[in-house]
């Protein structure tokens, strides 16, 4: 990623911030969800979507009535967060509460994806995102169904990366206080797999019963 743009640059607890391409990458590959920020006739909305990264882009995809998309893809500037959260951070004085987090911000115009080699790479994208091996098995989309879908292209070239890890940051005055402080560390809990009908039948694959995200140990 290189140094942050003027526009990205972390401002407040600048400490916080890293700019190394990978730590944003490791992020975006771990977290399923984003959200697509936009100004839409002057409204500003935020939308929570599934997304994809493949080398140095990002797809979002949905139905092509839907208004994210369509306003997205008209040329406007765009802002994609992604969020981990990894603790809640519980201090000794109200104030000095906090979250341990580990979250990604881009910036950019989205493009409309129209080659269709590149729409049917994108759907590799977004499945093998959800869960890594599953295109193998999954029947591939057809072409009525790649015509239903619209996907955006959004480059990963202006974006940063803020991580807050570690304890709560109470003042001296206030650490001999008898109030306990720590954190709690949170995390995405795989549960058991629910076979769907017939699938009951089936042999579960791997990578259900085996099911993990990137970076998680
Ligand atoms: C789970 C979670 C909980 C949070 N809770 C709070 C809270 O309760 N109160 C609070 O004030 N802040 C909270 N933050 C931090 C918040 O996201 C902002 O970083 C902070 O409010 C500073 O905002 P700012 O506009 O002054 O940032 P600035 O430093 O002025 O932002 C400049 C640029 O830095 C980048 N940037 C800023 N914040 C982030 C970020 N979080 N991730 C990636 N890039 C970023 C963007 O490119 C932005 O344009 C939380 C963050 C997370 C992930």
């Amino acid at each position: 990623m290189g140094p942050a743009s003027e526009r990205t640059r972390v401002r407040r607890h600048p400490e916080r911030a890293d700019y190394d391409r990978q730590a944003a990458l490791a992020v975006l590959d771990e977290a399923l969800v984003c959200h697509l920020g936009l100004v839409d006739g002057g409204v500003p909305y935020v939308i929570p979507t599934m997304y994809a990264r493949q080398g140095d882009v990002l797809y979002v995809h949905g139905s092509p009535a839907s208004r994210m998309l369509r306003t997205a893809a008209s040329g406007l500037e765009v802002c994609l967060t992604v969020t981990l959260v990894d603790g809640l951070v519980l201090a000794r004085a109200a104030f000095s509460h906090s979250t341990n987090y580990r979250a990604v911000g881009v910036l950019g115009r989205a493009v409309e994806v129209t080659d269709p080699e590149e729409k049917m790479a994108a759907f590799e994208a977004l499945v093998e995102h959800v869960c890594r091996g599953r295109w193998a098995d999954a029947r591939r989309p057809e072409p009525k169904e790649l015509n239903a879908t619209k996907v955006l292209r959004l480059d990963l070239t202006e974006m940063s990366t803020k991580v807050r890890a570690g304890g709560p940051r109470d003042q001296e005055a206030d650490l001999g206080l008898p109030v306990w402080a720590g954190v709690i560390p949170l995390r995405v809990l795989r549960g058991a797999a629910i076979p769907d009908g017939a699938a009951a039948d089936l042999t579960t694959p791997a990578y259900v019963f085996e099911y993990s995200r990137p970076g998680w140990s």
